[in-house]
């Protein structure tokens, strides 16, 4: 018999929030070691059990295989005496200093191997059970209704379990013991397939809605967090279909795989990606897409990428087994609506949408969509934190008063902080509809109960007409409005734990400022005490104001204007003959005296314009597409030397785009390639946020930036900031828990919030 032992091992480094524990339980299972792991003061504590070559490949695999958001900074090893310790545990946290239990809401979390194995076990009594769970995995944030997290506490209370199962429950060295959603065939939720009508309809649920799948239908799919809508990514005509019916011209649609080895059919996966992918969270990663993938064209039109997701549920591995390869999974929603979690409302709402709704009575409590990531210099990046990910708590880097930020309008997402604790809530959607208010409410309600504090004080964006604000302004609480990039700046220093000063390098869509203008281009400098503008991209007017989101040839228009001013209607250029021609001297009307033209020194919109200069794009059909093109299009262009631009003012300074969008001009005139274009255009901005913030660190000393907004959400764009930066001696810091975009913006609200109630209570 081979030596065994018990190893002590204690992991330092950024290793609590995300999914440490259950990465370090499906190890050890796999080398199968007995032990336990919890969180501490310090980091992760960890006792394994075994044969010693198990155990040293355990301690290998720590460091090698551990989750792509964790930073491991230490492990320190000792030996201890064996126990004779079999199963393998993951204990609650232990407070160091008091040995208090910290009350934690656990995340959602997919099947694990264990669960598995007997799911496709033909001898084991959850055979091919949709809702088989243990105590290392199962759903969890979405199906709690109340604290302490316990059975009645959840939507599993209306399940009693059997004896089988109560004993499994009660059962110290089971799997199951005290996990919560325990259930089988004879006492758990059972699955339905149903026509639109809501008739239950015979035989085999899955099997009958992957045959379904498989002749081109478009199946409502319950997951953990609400609704999917699923069809056959293959079949041209099925998409199409799925597009048609739910009004979605161009957005990519997310695709399902079973596994890596599916996955590689039709995307370029790393390792790294591959870790990613096959995390306990579960989330979507965007994947380059594979040459010649049997995947319709119409699943990601005008994109190189893939948003790709695991199978997280046990239906949904049932449902890969036998379905067509790969699913197209796409949120079940109307526009841009929160995700639907109820039958009932799935049932009206997707009417016309689906054809079939295969689901099952337990219920999802809170809703949450598919969290979205992509690679960025080998480092992951969140585009939207939710399922999986939430409500695993954010460390701020010091303890404050209880606060409430509410977050912006795009991407709504809230945070709630207790101590150094901050919890952000899932991904709320577009708060621009009553519906998604409602959503915003009960998030907020939900966390307060979750969290047993009660704010101080509540945070929220500048803009007095968001939804968000004026939910705040209802609130029985102080208020403190924050502006956009004020917060977004602030988000980054938290995300990077940062305290003190920084350079933030601001670049969005839009944003209130207290101007009066719309910012989006800013060059900041502050921390959670206040910021002041440094600078910012020079002001161009939008034409039509919102119109010119929509219609970015608007965008191009208005450059041109700068450019030619009065004649820009007499020269020849494809944008001109967008505008009808008793139109023209309207929209000129509107340049020259600024009606209905707000000005703006968004980053968003300079890409909008550029993309409509070069003929990419003239009008979108989401947030953002127009940019994203020109992303993709610049990845195939070769950089020539960057165009010019300008830098004046002072104290705060403006970076003027004019020449660069003059010469782009001129080289569309010479037939140069836009790809080629493209790409020195992402160059020259790169190169203009080096020489902006050059001058920003000569003036004050500081050497820390840091890069949030929508627009770094762009990989290249980002990379090549980053590098210039670091190449001028400057310390750039990125998003790593929350999204650049406004997803992240109540992180920054609660942090400077905090720092200001913090103030007020010394
Ligand atoms: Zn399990
Ligand atoms: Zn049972
Ligand atoms: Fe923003």
């Amino acid at each position: 018999m081979a030596a065994t032992g018990r190893t002590r091992v204690d992991v330092g480094g950024i290793v609590q929030g995300v999914g440490f524990r259950p990465f370090v339980y499906r190890l050890a299972s796999r080398h199968r070691l007995g032990g336990w792991v919890r969180n501490t003061g310090h980091g992760v504590e960890i006792e394994v059990e075994g044969t010693d070559a198990a155990r040293t490949a355990f301690c290998r695999a720590l460091t090698e295989e551990a989750p792509p958001l964790a930073v491991i900074s230490s492990v320190q090893t000792r030996e201890l005496a064996p126990e004779g310790e079999e199963g393998f545990r993951i204990l609650a946290s232990e407070s160091q200093a008091s040995g208090a239990v910290v009350a934690e809401i656990p995340p959602d979390c997919d099947v694990c191997d264990d669960c598995l194995v007997e799911l496709f076990d033909p001898a084991n009594r959850r055979y091919h059970y949709p809702f088989i769970n243990c105590t290392n995995c199962g759903p969890r944030f979405s199906i709690i209704t109340g604290v302490p997290y316990d059975r009645p506490a959840t939507t599993m209370a209306p399940f009693a379990m059997c004896p089988e199962c109560l004993r499994e429950y009660h059962d110290p060295a089971d799997r199951r013991f005290h996990a919560q959603p325990n259930a089988c065939p004879v006492c758990g939720p059972r699955l339905r397939l149903l026509s639109p009508d809501g008739a239950e309809l015979e035989g085999d649920p899955v099997a009958r809605a992957a045959a379904a799948l498989r002749a081109g239908a478009v199946v409502a799919v319950k997951g953990t967090g609400g609704f999917h809508l699923a069809v056959d990514a293959g079949s041209a005509p099925a998409v199409a279909e799925l597009r048609r019916r739910k009004k979605r011209d161009e957005k990519p649609f997310a695709l399902m795989a079973p596994d890596l080895e599916a996955v590689r059919s039709f995307a370029h996966c790393s390792d790294a990606e591959g870790r990613l992918l096959s995390g306990v969270e579960r989330p979507i990663v965007l994947l380059r897409k594979r040459e010649g993938a049997p995947v319709s064209p119409l699943v990601a039109p005008g994109n190189g990428w893939f948003g790709v997701m695991l199978p997280s549920t046990p239906l949904q591995h049932l449902l890969l087994r036998c379905g067509p390869i790969p699913l197209v999974m796409t949120s079940g929603n109307v526009s841009d609506e929160p995700i639907i979690h109820r039958d009932a409302v799935a049932l009206r709402r997707l009417t016309g949408i689906a054809d079939l709704y295969l689901t099952h009575d337990r219920e999802i409590h809170t809703r949450s969509d598919d969290s979205i990531l992509r690679f960025m210099h080998g480092e992951p990046l969140l585009l939207r934190r939710s399922r999986g990910y939430v409500p695993r708590v954010l460390p701020l880097p010091a303890p404050q008063p209880s606060v409430l930020a509410l977050g912006a309008e795009l991407k709504g997402a809230v945070c709630l902080t207790r101590g150094k604790d901050a919890v952000l809530s899932q991904h709320l959607g577009d708060l621009k509809n009553p519906a998604a208010l409602a959503g915003l409410e009960e998030a907020v309600a939900h966390l307060r109960r979750l969290l047993e504090v009660a704010p101080t004080l509540v945070a929220h964006d500048l803009h007095p007409d968001y939804l968000s604000s004026r939910l705040a302004q209802d609130m029985d609480l102080p208020k403190l409005a924050v502006q956009h990039h004020h917060a977004h700046l602030a988000a980054c220093m938290a995300d990077n734990r940062l305290d003190g000063e920084t350079i933030g390098v601001i670049f969005d869509g839009t944003g209130y400022g207290p101007d009066g203008t719309v910012w989006g281009g800013e060059f900041l400098v502050g921390g959670y005490a206040g910021y002041t503008r440094a600078g910012h991209l020079s002001r161009v007017g939008m034409p039509g104001g919102d119109a010119a989101v929509r219609e970015p040839y608007r965008m191009a228009l208005s450059w041109l204007y700068r450019i030619h001013g009065a004649a820009l209607f007499d020269r020849p250029h494809p944008l001109v003959d967008l505008v009808a021609p008793q139109q023209q001297s309207l929209f000129l009307a509107m340049l020259e005296k600024g009606i209905n033209t707000p000005q703006t020194s968004s980053c968003g919109r300079l890409f909008d314009a550029v993309a409509a200069l070069i003929g990419l794009r003239t009008s979108v059909h989401y947030e953002g597409q127009a940019a994203m093109e020109l992303e993709a299009l610049a990845e195939a262009g070769r950089s020539f030397a960057p165009y010019p631009y300008r830098i004046d003012g002072d104290p705060c300074f403006e970076v003027d785009f004019l020449p660069c969008l003059a010469a782009i001009d001129d080289d569309l005139a010479q037939g140069r390639s836009r790809a080629d274009i493209a790409r020195t255009f992402h160059r020259t901005v790169a190169e203009a946020v080096r020489a902006s913030c050059g001058r920003i660190a000569a003036a004050t000393g500081l050497t820390r930036v840091v890069l949030s907004g929508g627009v770094f959400q762009n990989r290249l764009l980002t990379e090549e900031v980053s590098e210039l930066l670091q190449e001028g001696g400057l310390e750039v810091f990125r998003h790593r828990f929350v999204p650049p975009n406004d997803g992240g913006i109540a992180l920054g609200q609660a942090a400077i919030a905090g720092y200001r109630a913090g103030v007020n209570g010394r």
